[in-house]
C-alpha cells in the first residue's frame, strides 16, 4: 500500500544551495551570459597588453554588477552575499582581472562606504560609484606594511574641521587609469577608502582624486597575472581631507576593516571557485578527446587522478562557500573564521585545478590559448591578496583557541 502524501512530500523541490531562489538563478544565468558573450572575446589580448577594459568595467556597472549588495535606494542590486559569491564566480569563469577591479571597487569601496558612510557620504559617492562613471578602489597595504595591517604608518593628524593625511599605499587595485585619448598619461583612479592611524587607532577617510597632494606613486606593471587590472603605489603628501570624508567616527575604523574583510574574502573565495571550474571544465573535455596509445587519455588512471581530484576538491570548496554566503548577514559581522577558512581553502584548490589542467593539455596549456595558462597565473594571487594563506592559518588558529567549540 502506498503511503499517503504529506504536506511536506507533495510541496518538496529539491533545494539548491547555488541558486537558492529565482532571482539568483537569473543573476548567474546574465552574469554567465555577459562573461561569455563580452567579457571571453578581450580577456586573453587585455591581459596580453595589460590594458584595463574601462568600457566592460562601465558594461559591468550597467549590469548592476558593481554595488550588487548596496540596496536599491542607493542605485544598488539590493541582493546577498549570495549573490555577490555568483557574480564573482561568473565573471571570473572567465577574466579574473576584470574580477579584481569589480572586486576593488564594488566590495571595498562601494559596499564598504555604504555600510560605514553616513547618508550625506552615500549621496555624494555612491551616485557616480554604482555605475562605474567614477572608479573606485581601497588603501590598506604599505610598502612596509602588508600582514601586518596595525603597523601602518599612514596618519591623519585633525586641523579644525580638515585631516592632514600623510603616507604610502602599496599594490593598490584600480590605482591608476589612462588619462588621454592617445595613451602615455597616467593618473590615479576617482576615489579611494585609505586607512589611516590617527593616535593609535585606525580611521579611514574617502581621498578624491585632485586633492593637493594625492598622485600616483608608480605603476605596478608585469604582475603574474590578473593583468588586465591595474595595481598602483599611492602617496599621500600631507593631503587635506575633509572631516566630511571621514567614515564613522574617528578610530572606528578597526571594526569597518574587518567587517569589511568577511565580504571580501568570501568573494576571493568565489573568484578562486570561478577559476576553478573552468579549469576542470577545460581539461575535463580536453581528456575526453584528446588520444594517445589509441585511447582517450581520460581513459590513464593518471590523468583520471588530475580530473576526479580536481572536481571533488571544487566541490568540496563550492559546497563551504555557498553554505557559508547563505549564513553571511551583510550587515553584521560573525563570520570572521569561517572566511578566513573559505579562502584559504579555495585559493590552493583553485592553483592546483589549474595546475592539473595544465597537466593534462600538456605542451597546448602552456600557451595562452589554452585559458588555463591565463588562470593558472591568476590563481596564484588568491594565495597572496586579500590576505595570505600564513595570515590565515594565523587568524584561524587565534579563533580556534579562543572559542574552540566552532570546531562543533
Ligand atoms: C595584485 C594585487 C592586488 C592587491 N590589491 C590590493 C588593494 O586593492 N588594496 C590593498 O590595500 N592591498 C592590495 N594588495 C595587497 C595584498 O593584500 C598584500 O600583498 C597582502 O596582504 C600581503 O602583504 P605583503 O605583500 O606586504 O606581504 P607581507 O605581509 O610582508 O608578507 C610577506 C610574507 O611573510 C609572511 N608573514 C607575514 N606575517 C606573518 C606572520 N605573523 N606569521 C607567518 N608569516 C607571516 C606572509 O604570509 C608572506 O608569506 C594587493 C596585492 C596584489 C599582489
Amino acid at each position: 500500500m502506498q503511503a499517503p502524501a504529506t504536506a511536506a512530500t507533495a510541496t518538496a523541490v529539491p533545494f539548491d544551495q547555488y541558486n537558492p531562489s529565482e532571482e539568483h538563478l537569473m543573476l548567474r544565468r546574465t552574469v554567465h551570459d555577459f562573461a561569455e558573450r563580452e567579457v571571453e572575446p578581450q580577456a586573453l589580448e587585455s591581459d596580453r597588453s595589460e590594458t584595463f577594459n574601462r568600457a566592460l568595467f562601465n558594461r559591468a556597472g550597467e549590469l548592476g554588477l558593481l554595488a550588487i549588495t548596496v540596496p536599491e535606494a542607493w542605485g544598488g542590486a539590493g541582493l546577498d552575499a549570495t549573490a555577490a559569491v555568483i557574480m564573482a564566480e561568473e565573471i571570473c569563469w572567465s577574466d579574473p582581472g576584470l574580477g579584481i577591479s569589480v572586486l576593488a571597487h564594488g566590495t571595498l569601496f562601494v559596499h564598504n562606504l555604504y555600510t560605514n558612510g553616513n547618508d550625506e557620504q552615500r549621496a555624494r559617492f555612491l551616485p557616480k560609484t554604482v555605475t562605474g562613471e567614477k572608479l573606485a578602489g581601497l588603501c590598506m597595504t604599505e610598502p612596509d606594511s602588508g600582514t601586518d595591517v596595525l603597523g601602518m604608518k599612514t596618519r591623519a593628524v585633525r586641523d579644525g574641521d580638515v585631516y592632514k593625511l600623510t603616507g604610502r599605499k602599496m599594490f593598490i587595485t584600480n590605482g591608476y587609469v589612462d588619462a588621454g585619448e592617445s595613451g602615455g598619461r597616467h593618473e590615479t583612479g576617482d576615489c579611494y577608502i585609505v586607512y589611516a592611524k590617527t593616535g593609535d587607532e585606525i580611521s579611514s577617510f574617502v581621498v578624491e582624486k585632485g586633492m593637493p597632494g594625492f598622485s600616483l606613486g608608480q605603476r605596478l606593471k608585469d604582475k603574474t597575472g590578473l593583468r588586465a587590472s591595474t595595481t598602483a603605489e599611492l602617496v599621500f603628501d600631507d593631503v587635506p581631507v575633509p572631516l566630511a570624508n571621514r567614515l564613522g567616527e574617528e578610530g572606528d575604523s578597526t571594526i569597518h576593516m574587518m567587517r569589511n574583510l568577511e565580504l571580501e574574502r568570501l568573494v576571493i573565495a568565489a573568484m578562486s571557485l570561478g577559476m576553478a571550474r573552468r579549469c576542470l571544465e577545460i581539461m575535463n573535455r580536453y581528456a575526453s578527446e584528446r588520444k594517445a596509445y589509441g585511447k582517450p587519455i581520460n581513459s590513464f588512471g593518471q590523468i583520471q587522478r588530475h580530473i576526479a581530484e580536481s572536481y571533488t576538491e571544487y566541490m568540496v570548496g563550492r559546497s563551504f562557500v555557498y553554505e557559508l554566503a547563505h549564513k553571511i548577514q551583510l550587515d553584521k559581522p560573525g563570520h570572521r573564521m569561517e572566511t578566513d577558512a573559505a579562502k584559504l581553502f579555495t585559493a590552493t584548490m583553485a592553483k592546483n585545478v589549474a595546475d592539473r589542467a595544465m597537466q593534462v593539455l600538456g605542451g597546448y596549456g602552456y600557451f595562452g590559448e589554452s585559458v588555463v595558462e591565463r588562470l593558472w597565473r591568476a590563481a596564484k594571487l588568491n594565495e597572496i591578496g586579500g590576505g595570505t594563506l600564513e595570515a590565515h592559518h594565523k587568524n584561524i588558529t587565534r579563533d580556534l583557541a579562543r572559542h574552540p567549540e566552532a570546531i562543533r
